[in-house]
């Protein structure tokens, strides 16, 4: 099928709001990507016609919903080609499925004297429930560094990892440089060190196809509403060897086979195990929907067109002065700058009024914010939807705003 960005446009309503005046440019995905007609179709279609609580009911509403929902974790298995949809939980989103590996793997694994490795481009999604677990367990937290151009240094290698290396939690694109890390190298790498691996893939799924038997990582974890999906839903991957032992860490109803104030509690088998309460099923379902939607266009054709795009972009923003860019050329779905000496917040204020949405901040990467030496940088996101002419309204509109403030 051949991607056409007129098409792809107008399946999302928001895009043609208008803010301040004028036409929105949102150049903020990476935070949270806009949401397809089929998306919010598919969610509204379910409270109205196909609601009801799943698992428990015998009734036909119940058994359609929960089948609906299982067809949604087949689905995102073939999305990850994982071998068995039982290798995937339902979590809130990355944030969740990281610390469900954190609490559930971590704790009955990682123990006094042993280590985790994590690289200083992390999200804190990716950082802090690490931390907890080193806290709690008595581990250390060990640092793969970064090359000034924001990649990986990854001749610091050998001395990091050892036979105490438990595990390598390691993001698979960043959020704020757009580096892509070779992570099946890295895996092979933890690998023959014993340790386990956790890809955050949140940054990840939207631009290219993953396949995580190719990768061979232990955990995956992606959030649906980066990928175009909704809110509150995503996706954690285990190898089902490893899930199928984790202990459960959150109780409560869905996740047991048996109850007895007297016996005590037995487990439902993974990855049910690890949903306690009522899901988020409509999530799910919109779940569903984004996957089909991205895979109807071919991940392949986004990611030809972003590619272009994104060297486009490139090229273009470093055409404004005063600018500095922060990250590698060859990248994925962001660009981290700042404008001179000025805030993030004041660049990103004036882009606003221009009708162009982008994020400033620390980007929920403070390490790598230090790395850099800043408090904060405004981040444009390239998603599949954005256009040339988009690119052209933020650097004409970085232009203005130098020649506005010096
Ligand atoms: N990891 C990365 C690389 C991210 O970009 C984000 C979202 N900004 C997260 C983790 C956390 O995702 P969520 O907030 O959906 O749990």
């Amino acid at each position: 099928m051949t991607f056409s960005i007129e098409r792809v446009r107008a399946d999302f309503p928001l895009l043609t709001r208008e803010v301040n005046g004028q036409p929105l440019a949102y150049l903020d995905s990476a935070a949270s990507a806009q949401k397809p007609n089929a998306v919010i179709d598919a969610e509204a279609e379910f409270y109205r016609h196909g609601y009801a609580a799943v698992h428990r009911g015998i009734h036909t509403l119940s058994a359609e919903a929960t089948t609906r929902m299982e067809q949604v974790r087949q689905q995102a298995a073939h999305f990850l080609n994982a071998r068995s949809a039982e290798e995937l939980v339902f979590v809130r989103g990355t944030t969740e499925g990281i610390n469900l590996v954190a609490n559930s793997w971590g704790d009955s694994h990682v123990a006094q004297g042993d280590n985790i490795v994590i690289s200083q481009m992390e999200h804190h999604a990716n950082i802090v429930p690490w931390q907890m677990l080193c806290a709690r367990v008595g581990a250390e937290l060990r640092v793969l560094p970064l090359n000034a151009d924001g990649t990986l240094q990854l001749d610091a290698i050998p001395g990091l990892f050892d036979e105490r290396t438990k595990l390598l939690a390691v993001t698979q694109v960043s959020n704020v440089l757009g580096t892509e890390n070779p992570v099946q190298a890295l895996t092979e790498l933890a690998h023959q060190h014993g340790a386990k691996v956790l890809i955050d893939g949140a940054q990840a799924v939207m631009h290219h196809v993953v396949d995580v038997q190719s990768l061979d990582c232990d955990f995956y974890v992606f959030s649906a509403h980066k990928l175009y999906g909704p809110t509150g839903i995503g996706v954690l991957y285990a190898k089902e060897e490893i899930l199928q032992d984790m202990p459960p860490w959150e109780g409560g109803g869905s996740m047991i086979a048996t109850v007895s104030l007297t016996e005590g509690t037995t487990w439902a088998k993974a990855p049910w195990r690890f949903e306690a309460g009522t899901p988020n099923t409509g999530g799910i379902i919109a779940l569903g929907a984004a996957l089909e939607y991205v895979s109807g266009l071919g991940l392949d054709n986004i990611a030809d067109y972003e590619h272009t795009l994104m060297h486009y972009a490139l090229a273009e923003l470093a055409t404004v002065p005063d600018i500095t860019l922060y990250g590698p050329q060859n990248r994925l779905g962001v660009i981290a700058f700042n404008l001179g000496k000025h805030h993030a917040y004041d660049v990103g204020s004036f882009l606003d009024n221009y009708g162009i949405a982008v994020r400033t901040g620390h980007h929920c990467a403070m390490p790598l914010m230090a790395f850099y030496n800043v408090p904060a940088m405004c981040r444009a996101s390239l998603a599949m939807y954005n256009t040339v002419e988009e690119v052209d309204r933020l650097v004409a509109g970085l232009k203005r705003i130098h020649r506005l403030l010096g």
